[in-house]
């Protein structure tokens, strides 16, 4: 007996219940401006998450969570910024409170606009080349400013101060 295509198709709920159940396995545990990729944790230190959980996101410029996704995106493997919360070694990476001694004092890391990324295989540079092949895309998420690659040795350093840009973007010593 040969089946009918209508047989074996699930009904329209079958698939939205399926669709749903998979948005749901990307959708990270403390959630981040949407993004598929990062939470919150990755993007703020230890205390500033007790301190204030989920909402930790409202210290957090979207603008800098749309370029990390295109950033994952375009690279197709994980961008690490903070990992403190499975053990690993980053905690200042993104967001840093007034009394975190990292950096300057009046670093964008401070206005939550920023990110130090940290890519498995990749050097700052390969990093940096990956941004600038795709100047336009990363502009219109937000990127404004990158640290110079020579200072920044293990991490490549990104953010989004409102600063005007024209056809490659702002370059900036540490
Ligand atoms: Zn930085």
């Amino acid at each position: 007996m040969r089946l009918r295509w209508d047989a074996i198709r699930p009904s329209a709920s079958a698939r939205a219940a399926f669709l749903f159940t998979i948005k749901n396995e990307l959708m990270p545990e403390y959630p981040l401006h949407n993004s598929p990729y990062f939470d919150v944790r990755e993007l703020v230190d230890a205390n500033t998450f007790k301190a204030l959980s989920v909402n930790a996101a409202w210290l957090i410029d979207p603008k800098i969570v749309r370029v990390l996704d295109l950033l994952r995106e375009k690279l197709g493997a994980p961008v690490v910024v903070n990992n403190w919360h499975t053990g690993g070694p980053f905690k200042s990476s993104g967001f840093r409170s007034m009394s975190d001694k990292t950096g300057a004092m009046f670093s964008q890391h401070r206005r939550g606009c920023a990110a130090d990324v940290k890519v498995s295989g990749r050097t700052p540079q390969d990093v940096l080349s990956v941004i600038n092949a795709n100047f336009q895309e990363f502009k219109d998420a937000g990127l404004t400013t990158i640290e110079d690659v020579n200072f920044t040795p293990t991490w490549l350093h990104l953010d989004c101060r409102p600063v005007q840009i024209e056809n490659q973007f702002r370059v900036v010593r540490p």
